[in-house]
């Protein structure tokens, strides 16, 4: 059993393919050598994945299994368990990921052909290999995400005298990630507990609280790091969202069930946009690098601005709102959807940076690093898809909708502490005294504006807008809807 991005022992269909295999069974993980030095990969991601992988090693020595962990070459690896042990067949799950991944489970799949091994992969969640069109893929998806689940194994049987090998510390590889604050626990249990936390709880007030970053923080689910290393599937969610529902129906007014029903349907439908990014990078694996909509992407021709990327990466741009939640992700390594698309759009709009080097920049700051949400969310946030609608964040709106007394503000950006509440969205507007009384001297104790934010935002979208009117771009967009475009029907046109 070749575990990837599947670290879980229930519903997990490749491992309880390979328990009931009849050959006696290893268990095996692989970390890439490569990947630690990809740009888009960070020290807390390999920490998180292999404190994750730990849980899961114990669970599968409980139930009687072994894990094998190898930093290296995957078919090197597989080839010198081949010399000891004759492998028949190798079971994993698919895995959608960027070009390198596909690259590697090719030179598996055509390792097994050359030594005459079989290789069994199996379907996880709702994204569909080898989709002929995006017109059945809401079917196909619904039909797999609300499919049983799939029962644990109870037992595995190793083959004799074979003991599990240690899990690598990554400081041993030389790298040192930062530390986060409030770090989820790793593991399936860890995963679960998050979920019935959510539906028990925490998820009544989803709806309203999930586009603040400070309710947010509490109100959304939080489970996106255990999804993105597999510990549970989107299917285990599914389904126990969909019994939390029935319960709510049956009796609303309840007080565990007060509350939930409009936030249940909103989280549900999160979780079919998780399917239908991660379908897109499906069917293009190169979307951290080619944009879906080249022609408009040449057009858009954004520039890497080292003083605006460095400015806007470390959160010194000089719009409070904005430095604070770019801060809270680097210290966190997470925040609430809005805040994501914010942060993307002001360096895509607002500043102009090309949105490769900035959606590297966040891949490495979130530890929930999914690429082909990533990937996809970069690219509609920077408007080169060409088939969704230009939005760029306002920084100040943001502010004040969701941070109207500052005090997200004065958390995250201390400098700014002792700013009056009708200066705190800009404080730059201070005159000398009521910088010299707040201890907070503009350009030098916290910086100036890195630019006019409404000004330069403005010419952002009409720069975007004038380049999708070209004839070329529309050409494509027409393809990349067929492609890619949600077949969900707009409000106003279903009526
Ligand atoms: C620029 C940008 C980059 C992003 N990068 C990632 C990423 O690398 N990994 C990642 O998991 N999410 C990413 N997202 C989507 C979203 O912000 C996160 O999924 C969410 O904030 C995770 O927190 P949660 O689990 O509490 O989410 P909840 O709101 O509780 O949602 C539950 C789950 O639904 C899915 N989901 C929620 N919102 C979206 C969305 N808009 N698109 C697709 N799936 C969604 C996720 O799997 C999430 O874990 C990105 C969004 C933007 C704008």
């Amino acid at each position: 059993m070749w575990f990837k991005r599947d670290l879980r022992i229930s519903d997990n269909h490749a491992l309880l393919e390979a328990t009931t295999a009849e050959e006696p069974l290893i268990c095996i993980y692989n970390l890439d050598s490569e990947r630690i030095l990809r740009d888009d990969v960070d020290g807390i991601h390999i920490k998180w994945e292999l404190d994750c992988l730990s849980v899961l090693k114990i669970d599968l020595e409980n139930l009687g299994g072994n894990l094998i962990f190898n930093f290296g070459s995957i078919i090197e690896k597989l080839e010198e368990i081949h010399s000891e042990f004759n492998i028949k067949n190798i079971f994993s799950n698919e895995e959608t990921g960027l070009e390198w991944s596909w690259n590697r489970d090719k030179a598996v799949s055509k390792w097994c052909k050359n030594n005459d091994v079989n290789f069994y992969e199996f379907p996880t969640n709702g994204i569909i290999r080898r989709l002929k069109s995006r017109n059945n893929w809401k079917y196909l998806r619904d039909k797999r995400v609300d499919s049983k689940l799939i029962h644990s194994p109870k037992i595995i049987v190793s083959p004799s005298n074979f003991i599990s090998n240690k899990i690598l510390d990554i400081e041993t590889l030389g790298i040192f990630p930062r530390k986060l604050n409030n770090r989820p626990k790793p593991g399936e249990k860890a995963a679960i507990e998050m979920l019935f936390s959510f539906l028990d709880d925490r998820g009544r007030g989803y709806r309203k609280g999930m586009s603040s970053p400070i309710t947010g923080e509490s109100m959304c689910s939080r489970l996106s790091p255990y999804i993105s290393t597999g510990c549970i599937s989107i299917k285990q969610i599914i389904y126990h969202t969909r019994r939390k529902q029935k319960k709510v129906k049956k009796n609303p007014r309840s007080s565990e069930n007060r509350g939930f029903s409009s936030s249940l349907s909103s989280f549900l439908s999160r979780l079919a946009w998780h399917c239908h990014f991660i379908q897109r990078l499906e069917v293009e694996p190169t979307l951290n690098e080619i944009a879906i909509n080249p022609e408009l992407d040449n057009i858009l021709n954004r520039e890497l601005d080292v003083k605006k990327f460095e400015a806007w990466k470390n959160g010194l741009t000089g719009w409070p709102f904005f430095d604070a939640c770019m801060r809270y992700l680097i210290a966190t390594g997470w925040i609430n959807f809005r805040m994501r698309a914010m942060l993307q759009s002001v360096a895509s709009y607002t500043l102009w940076l090309p949105w490769r080097e900035s959606g590297n920049h966040l891949a490495r700051l979130f530890l929930d690093y999914e690429p082909g949400i990533h990937w996809s969310q970069v690219q509609m946030q920077s408007g080169v898809t060409g088939i969704n609608s230009v939005r760029a964040y306002s920084v100040k709106k943001q502010s004040l909708d969701h941070d109207f007394e500052g005090f997200f503000i004065r958390k995250w950006v201390p400098e700014l502490k002792k700013v009056p509440n009708e200066f705190i969205h800009e404080p730059w507007l201070m005159d000398e005294i009521s910088q010299k009384e707040s201890g907070c001297i503009i350009g030098k104790d916290y910086p100036k504006p890195i630019v006019d934010e409404t000004e330069s935002r403005k010419i952002g979208i009409s720069k975007t807008y004038s380049a999708k009117s070209n004839p070329l771009v529309k050409v494509r967009s027409k393809i990349v809807y067929e492609l890619h475009g949600s077949r969900r029907k707009s409000k106003n046109k279903k009526k």
